[in-house]
Parts: structure tokens; sequence; C-alpha cells
């Protein structure tokens, strides 16, 4: 029983076939720089026991229909898959569901028409998505598909969190509110929280911190999201690799009064030359703490900031949960830095928060706990894996469909 989920960007797309019966990837792959003369193709095909070969191809790849056609071949070539035949669904990451979907939903015109309706809110992500959902249905029509949507899983945050205190009418012509984003990375590590302390999903109150190049921190009540710190777009919230995160919306103002900056000009300045970037001039965080080694005092600014950031979301989503049983690191930052989880969890023994140092450097490849014993709030490392998560939500979607129209309950 296998599935395909695919993430389509505007010049790549990446994908991972997985067998549902036990989660375990069987192939995975990136297309990148197609529309270029040279794309570059990474291929993995996994063993029984979990290793991969690894392969790789240069191919031009004209466009995303050219890209999905190899992949279909190469998932035959490599005898990942015999014939499609062996695919049960196919699960595309959606960045944006804006407030129509909060729930996986299996792709047909009008699904497609309503996430076109959406992309003034991700003119980034959407078309890239929606373009990846048209040539794959293109390439298999009649595999059912399913969009998975980054938004879905913050749709449960109450109305007077996800609402900014702006006039109604404006903010509900414009579509102006807090929708947050990474949904599926957040919702794959608050379940996998709960597998890990043995208790159903919505006994566990959590606060996810998903550190990648993008990170995001969300407040998980019994499961469920209450409150997430990138808004309606994904620039708000904590530091990050090249964007600012929260910021006095009246800077953005003086901006474009005083500077000859255009609006352009100023998104591009916010989304990408800011974050660690903007601080010290490297974004990749491994650089910025080789730079920290160094004395670099501005890479020690950004690491400062960065984790002061963190330290302050701890503080707020510590408030709006009753208790808290767990804070959970993700993500590339999130899963593979001792140096930023001991900064973001340094001095907050007040709040029942204590990381054990040995545990923190001494981390496995799988979820582990790097509390200390007397901690009354539980820290955990815990690797997501989005498209797992995709494939799954895609299955589940498919299961109620199938049971909604046999008439049984699922
Ligand atoms: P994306 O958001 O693109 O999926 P990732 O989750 O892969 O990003 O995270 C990328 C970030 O993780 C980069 O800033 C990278 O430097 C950081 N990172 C990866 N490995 C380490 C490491 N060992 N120590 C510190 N940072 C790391």
């Amino acid at each position: 029983m296998n599935i395909l989920a695919i993430n389509s960007g505007s010049s790549s797309i990446k994908f991972e076939l997985f067998d549902m019966h036990t989660s375990a990837p069987l192939a995975s792959g990136l297309s990148e720089s197609i529309g270029e003369p040279t794309s570059q193709q990474s291929y993995r095909l996994y063993k029984s026991d979990g290793s991969y070969d690894e392969l790789s191809e240069t191919i031009a790849l004209k466009n995303h229909e050219d890209g999905v056609r190899r992949i279909a071949q190469w998932l035959v070539e490599s005898k990942a898959i015999k014939d499609s035949s062996e695919l049960v669904g196919i699960g595309h990451r959606v960045v944006h569901g804006g407030a129509e979907f909060s729930q996986p939903t299996r792709i047909n015109t009008d699904v497609m028409a309503a996430i076109r309706q959406l992309i003034p809110l991700a003119p980034l992500h959407n078309p890239a998505n929606l373009r990846g959902i048209e040539v794959t249905l293109a390439e298999w029509p009649d595999i059912p598909q399913v969009a998975v949507f980054d938004t879905a899983f913050h749709h449960t945050i109450p109305a007077y969190a996800h609402h900014y205190a702006l006039p109604a009418n404006l903010a509900r012509e414009q579509k102006i509110r807090r929708y947050g984003f990474h949904g599926t990375s957040h919702q794959f590590v608050s379940t996998a929280l709960a597998r890990l302390l043995d208790k159903p999903p919505n006994e566990i109150n959590s606060i996810v911190l998903h550190l990648g190049n993008g990170a995001s921190v969300t407040a998980v009540r019994g499961g469920q999201s209450i409150d997430t710190s990138m808004g309606m777009t994904p620039l708000e919230g904590l530091m990050m690799g090249t964007r600012c995160g929260d910021i006095d919306p009246g800077v953005i103002l003086h901006l474009l009064q005083s500077t000859d900056l255009s609006a352009s000009e100023v998104d591009s300045t916010l989304n990408k030359k800011s974050g660690l970037k903007g601080i010290c001039g490297a974004n990749d965080m491994r650089e910025v703490l080789r730079r920290v080694n160094e004395g670099d005092q501005q890479a020690l600014l950004a690491v400062e900031m960065y984790a002061y950031r963190i330290k302050k979301y701890i503080g707020a989503y510590s408030a709006v949960l009753p208790h808290v049983d767990a804070i959970v690191f993700t993500a590339g930052i999130g899963e593979h830095s001792p140096e930023i989880r001991a900064r973001a969890c340094a001095d907050l023994e007040h709040l029942g928060i204590h990381l054990d140092s040995q545990r923190n450097v001494h981390v496995s490849s799988d979820s582990c706990a790097i509390h200390a014993d007397n901690s009354r709030i539980k820290i955990f490392v815990i690797p997501t894996n989005e498209e797992l998560e995709i494939a799954k939500q895609t299955l589940h979607c498919l299961r109620e469909a199938d049971s909604t129209t046999t008439g049984r309950s699922s």
C-alpha cells in the first residue's frame, strides 16, 4: 500500500514514496533547477534495513511536466514500484489553505480553483504547489490525489488568538488573520510526542519549536494548535535564517516613508536579507556558530537574539497553556544544535524547565529526552518528517472518503 508525497516548489520537486503498512520510505528524490539547462536530480532507493543507495543524474528538465514524468519513469526503472497501479494515492503539500481548508482534501477541479483563489495569500508557494498538482494529475490521472495544507493544523486557534487588532471589515475583506504554517511538522511532532509519552494526544500540552531555515513555535493543547508564531505570512514570529520575525509594523512604514526603498524592496529586505543573515551575514546556523567560535561579535549577537526570541515564546506559550507537559525541538537547528537548545532553555528553571547538559549533547538520530530528572517540564528532540505526515494524512483522507461512499464509519 504505497503513497507518494510530493512537494512542488517554483523550481524544484521533492518526492518520497512510503509503504504505508510500515510507514517505511521506499524511495525519495529531489529535482532542482527545473527550467535551467542543467537540472540536477538526486534519488534514494531504500532497502528493508533502512539503508539506501544514492543516485544522481543531470537531465535538462524544461518544466514541472518533465520533472514529474522523470520521477514516474525513475520509480519504475529503479523498481521502487512495478507500475503506477502500486500507488494507492498521491499527497501534495500545499502551503496556504486559507480559512477554507481545515483538513487534507481530495483534489478535484473545485479544490484546485479554491487553491488558485488563495494565491494572493501565498504568491510564491501556492502557484508552484498548484503546478505540481496539475502535472501530477496529467501523469497519473487515475490515482486519487490529496492536498495537505501547511495551515490546516492551525484551524483550531481560537478567534481571540488568530485575529489581528485591525478594523474588522478590512481584515475580513482582505482575509487578514493569523493562519500559521509548518502545520504538518507541528502535527507530526506533537503526535510523536504523545506516542513517546504513551498517552493519547488529547491529554498532552506542548510547546513545539520547529527551527529550520524558516522557524515557528506552536502552543499545542490536547493535540490541537491554540496559537502559533507565524501569522498571515511566514514572516512573523521567531528570528529566522533570512526573515526578521516579529517587528514593529512602524518600522515598515518608516522604511517606506523615509527611504527610497520600494514596497517590493522592503519585502525582499524583510524576507531575504534579515534574520541571522541581516545581523551577521550568514544564514546557515552551522556557519553562524562557527563564526561565534572564532570570536565574531556580530555572529554572537545573532545567536543571542535567536535564542532570546525562542525563550520569549516559551514564556508566552507557558502562559497561554493551562500547564505544559513538554517542550519539543525539531527541524534542522532544533534537531542538530545543542548550543541553540541550551541557550533557549537557559535560566528557565523558575518555569520548571531544566535541561540536562549531557543529554543535550548526546542526542541520537531518534527521538530522545534531554531534560534533567528533576525537570517538571520534559524536553525532547523529535526529528520531524513532513513527507511521512503528508502520506499519512493522504491515506486517512482517502479512507474517510471510502467509508463515506460505502456508508461505513471509520
Ligand atoms: P528547511 O527549513 O529548509 O527544511 P532544515 O530543517 O533542514 O531547513 O534546517 C536548516 C537549518 O538547520 C540551517 O540553518 C542549518 O544550518 C541548520 N543545521 C543543520 N545541521 C546543523 C547542525 N549540526 N548544527 C547547527 N545547525 C544545523
